[in-house]
C-alpha cells in the first residue's frame, strides 16, 4: 500500500499541537497510512527534498501555529516552493494549515500560501482530511483530487467537539502535552485568543481514565492546560468551583500516587480573583509548584478597565499577598506596548510592578503586545516605550524585579507587524 508522506512543521513553540494532531490520527486508525517526517528549519526541508522516499510519493506539509511563528512559516513555504519540483508538486503535493492564527484570519493563510485553511478545532476536520487523503492517495493527481473536494481554500468546521474524545496518549509521538481540561474563557480580555472559543470543560472520569493511562507508563510530572485554572468546573465566572479542583488533584495524588503535579502555573495560570486561602491551600496542599501564575497585564486601572479584564489592580495585590502567607510566590505577567498606551500609563505600569516585587517578593514576567487575529485589538499596532519607561524597564530587569522578555517581544512584535501589514497592502 502506498503510503502519504506527512511532513510537519515542528518547534518548540507548536509542540503541544503536534502531539495532540498526532494522537488523534493514531486513535483513528491511520497511522499506517502515513509516513511521518519533521521539519523546523530551511535546512530541514532542504534535506527531505533530496530524498527520494519523499519526492517521490504524495505529501502533505501541515503547519499548525500561532501567531508568534508567522515569520518561520513563510520562510518555510518559500523553501518547500524553491526545493520541490514544480511539476510534481502541481501533482502530489498539498499545503494545510490550522492552529490559533489561521483560525483568527484564515484569508492570511490564503495569502501564504496555504491549500487549505482549517479554520477552528481540529476533532472533526483533522480526521476527515485524512481520511480523504488516505481515500486519494492511489490517485495519480493527488492534490487535485483532494482539493476538488473542498469549495474553498478556508475550511469552516463549526461542529461541537466535546473535550473527552481524546486523551492525548500514543505510541507514535513521545511528548504527551499537559492534558486540556478546559477549553475556552469566560472573560474577553481583548487582547486574548482564547475566549474565541465556547467555555467547556474536560470530565473527571475522562481525567481520571487520563491519570490511570500515566501511572500505568510509570510518568511523573502531571501538568494541565486550563486558561484560568480556579474556573475548570465552574457553571459561571462568579462561581468558582473549587471543590473539584481539589477533588481533582487530590485524586491524582493519593489514588493514582502521581507525586509531581503542577497547577496554577503555565500553562494553567490563574486569574488574580480567584486566588484565596482556599484556593492557594489546595495549591500548598496538593501541587509541587512552589510559583502560582498570575495575569495582571497592566498597572494602570483605566488601561485594565479598558482591555476588559473584569478584575481590578487590588485583585492582584490580594493574590499575591495570600500566596506569600501560604508559602507560595507569584509570579505576574505584565503587558507593554498596548495600542494607544502613553508614557505615563507605562511609568503607572513599572510604578506598580516595583511595589507588587517590593511588598510581596512576587516575581515578575514582561511582555510586549502581539496583535493576535479574532481580538478586538488585531488590526490595532503596537505602542512604543517612552524613553523614560524604557530606561526604568532596563533598570528594572538588570536589578532583576522583571524579566527581560519585553525586549525581544517587541522585536517579534515588530518582525510579524510588518508581515501583517504587508498581507492588509496586498489585499
Ligand atoms: S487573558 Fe486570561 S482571562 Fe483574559 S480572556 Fe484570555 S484566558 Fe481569559
Amino acid at each position: 500500500m502506498k503510503k502519504i508522506n506527512l511532513i510537519i512543521f515542528e518547534t518548540d513553540v507548536n509542540r503541544f499541537s503536534v502531539a495532540y494532531l498526532l494522537f488523534i490520527l493514531e486513535k483513528e486508525k491511520f497511522a499506517g497510512n502515513f509516513d511521518l517526517h519533521f521539519f523546523k528549519t530551511r535546512d530541514d526541508i532542504r534535506n527531505l527534498s533530496e530524498s527520494p522516499a519523499v519526492s517521490d510519493a504524495p505529501c502533505v506539509f501541515m503547519f499548525s501555529f500561532m501567531s508568534s511563528l508567522l515569520c518561520e512559516v513563510i520562510e518555510n513555504i518559500a523553501e518547500i516552493k524553491k526545493r520541490f519540483n514544480p511539476s510534481a508538486f502541481s501533482k502530489n503535493c498539498i499545503l494545510i494549515a490550522g492552529g490559533p492564527h489561521v483560525t483568527g484570519d484564515p484569508d492570511s493563510g490564503v495569502k501564504m500560501g496555504f491549500d487549505l485553511n482549517f479554520k477552528g478545532e481540529a476533532e472533526n476536520s483533522w480526521p476527515d482530511f485524512l481520511r480523504l487523503a488516505v481515500e486519494k492517495c492511489g490517485e495519480s493527481r493527488f492534490r487535485e483530487k483532494i482539493l476538488s473536494c473542498f469549495a474553498s481554500a478556508v475550511v469552516k468546521d463549526e461542529r461541537p467537539v466535546p473535550l473527552d474524545r481524546y486523551l492525548p496518549f500514543g505510541d507514535i509521538y513521545s511528548l504527551v502535552p499537559p492534558l486540556e481540561i478546559m477549553r475556552g474563557c469566560f472573560y474577553n480580555c481583548r487582547f486574548c485568543q482564547t475566549a474565541t472559543c465556547e467555555v467547556k470543560y474536560r470530565s473527571l472520569s475522562s481525567i481520571e481514565e487520563f491519570f490511570a493511562e500515566y501511572r500505568r507508563r510509570l510518568f511523573k510530572r502531571l501538568c494541565f492546560i486550563c486558561p484560568s485554572a480556579f474556573h475548570y468546573s465552574a457553571d459561571k465566572p462568579s462561581k468558582i468551583n473549587a471543590d473539584t479542583i481539589e477533588w481533582m488533584l487530590q485524586t491524582a495524588r493519593e489514588k493514582y500516587g502521581i507525586k509531581y503535579i503542577e497547577y496554577g502555573i503555565f500553562p494553567s495560570e490563574a486569574r488574580p480573583e480567584t486566588i484565596n486561602d482556599e484556593t492557594a491551600g489546595i495549591i500548598k496542599k496538593y501541587c509541587s509548584n512552589k510559583r502560582v501564575s498570575i495575569g495582571a497585564q497592566s498597572g494602570d486601572s483605566g488601561r485594565i478597565a479598558r482591555l476588559r479584564r473584569g478584575h481590578g489592580l487590588d485583585a492582584v495585590h490580594n493574590a499575591c499577598e495570600t500566596l506569600k502567607r501560604h508559602g507560595l510566590t507569584a509570579v505576574i505577567d505584565f503587558i507593554f506596548g498596548f495600542p494607544e498606551e502613553t508614557e505615563e500609563e507605562q511609568l503607572t505600569t513599572l510604578a506598580a510592578i516595583k511595589d507588587i516585587h517590593t511588598r510581596y517578593g512576587s516575581r515578575i514576567q514582561t511582555h510586549f503586545f502581539l496583535p493576535l487575529p479574532g481580538t478586538p485589538l488585531y488590526s490595532s499596532r503596537f505602542s512604543p516605550l517612552g524613553q523614560k519607561a524604557l530606561k526604568l524597564l532596563e533598570k528594572y530587569s538588570a536589578g532583576g524585579i522583571c524579566t527581560d522578555w519585553y525586549a525581544e517581544g517587541i522585536e517579534q512584535s515588530k518582525r510579524i507587524c510588518e508581515v501583517l501589514d504587508s498581507f492588509q497592502n496586498n489585499l
